[in-house]
């Protein structure tokens, strides 16, 4: 005789809760590109992309990706370069370098096709448990759960769960309660429909509560707590760098610099020759310091333009100083991977997004 589970009034919740987000996704789910076919090669790369990035950047990334590397077996055969040009603006871009090294373990261990389990999955390098539950559930519609960023914040909700959930134990209660209200056979809707809530309804600050479709059993909700979850821990500190960077041209060519493969960021991209400097020295010191060191003496130094972005905690200066060489010549220093590029090649070297938004606002218009 088989034994039913017994129903207890935590276990009916969350049969409401999963009832009632699937109701609510199929009405209220955005149309992405992603979502029009559970391919699981598309599945992969979206969630690759999604991670700590917007859905409306990531839409025209993906689409591109797609043209390009159609297929685990496209991205196996690919250049690196070509994969970090596509990703290039993205960040973090030791993604993109590890979803090609996984196509390339795909292919040699599976036969280029995404293994259905979760186990499998995480043996694969660069996959994470919610990488994995995502293409095991999305894709292949196994009743596997996920956390990610939307979920926390609508399950500490949900279930008023107290404590830091980047903690193992806060994290391991999470991933059981994303399980328990899961709806068994319904994996696909019910994760994406459950992420989906957290990106439009339950949002960061305020969310739309008078909209939600699980208010009546949400902890936070019926105790006024909303804004306490999740008790995310404080940010650590934005550290502002200085860096100072050299724009040097000839015959139609820039001066670019690759950034070694063991290079702590933007491994393997390109930028202009840069020199991280402490706050104390001047700007134009530290650009004449570095065109010493890289092209010798003889040149004159004028700011061409001063960038600011966001790296991680950082907060990055970048002045750019145009250079001139008196004699017109150059040496370049060994070992410095530095190369002249044509303005046409430069708009095909991959390179961090502020290197880029300076070569765009300096370079000749054709
Ligand atoms: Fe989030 Fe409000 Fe819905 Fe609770 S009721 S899950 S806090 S949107």
């Amino acid at each position: 005789m088989t034994t039913l589970p017994l129903s207890t009034p935590e276990s009916q919740q969350k049969a409401r809760i999963g009832a009632a987000l699937l109701e609510w996704y199929q009405h209220h789910q955005r149309a992405l590109p992603w979502r029009q076919a559970a391919d699981p090669y598309a599945v992969w790369i979206s969630e690759v992309m999604l991670q700590q990035t917007q859905v409306s950047t990531v839409i025209p990334y993906f689409q591109r990706w797609l043209r390009a590397l159609p297929t685990v077996r496209a991205l196996a055969l690919s250049e690196e370069q070509e994969v970090l040009q596509l990703w290039e603006g993205l960040g973090y871009y030791s993604r993109a370098r590890n979803l090609r090294r996984t196509a390339q373990a795909i292919v040699r261990e599976h036969d280029g096709v995404l293994p259905r389990s979760v186990e499998q999955l995480r043996r694969l390098p660069g996959i994470g448990p919610y990488t994995a539950g995502a293409i095991a559930s999305i894709a292949y519609q196994a009743d596997e759960p996920l956390v990610d960023g939307n979920v926390i914040r609508v399950l500490t909700r949900l279930f008023a769960v107290p404590g830091d959930p980047t903690t193992t134990a806060t994290s391991r209660e999470l991933w059981k309660l994303a399980g328990e209200c899961l709806v068994k056979g319904r994996a696909r809707d019910f994760n994406q429909a459950l992420m989906e809530l957290g990106a439009l309804v339950c949002t960061k600050g305020k969310p739309h509560c008078l909209e939600c479709p699980v208010r009546g059993d949400c902890s936070a909700f019926a105790q006024g707590e909303q804004a306490r979850f999740p008790e995310v821990r404080k940010r650590a500190a934005i550290t502002p760098l200085s860096h100072a960077a050299l724009w040097v041209t000839s015959r139609g060519r820039l001066l670019v610099a690759q950034l070694p493969a063991n290079a702590p960021r933007w491994a393997g991209l390109w930028r202009l020759p840069t020199l991280e400097h402490p706050a104390s020295e001047a700007p134009h010191v530290a650009g004449a310091r570095l065109l010493e060191t890289l092209l010798g003496p003889g040149g004159d130094l004028t700011l061409a333009t001063t960038v600011q972005h966001s790296v991680t905690r950082y907060r990055v200066t970048l002045n750019v100083f145009r250079v001139t060489s008196r004699s017109g010549k150059w040496a370049l220093a060994k070992d410095a991977g530095l190369g002249w590029r044509t303005f046409a090649q430069v708009a095909e070297l991959p390179m961090p997004a502020a290197h880029r938004k300076v070569a765009l606002t300096l370079l000749p218009k054709s």
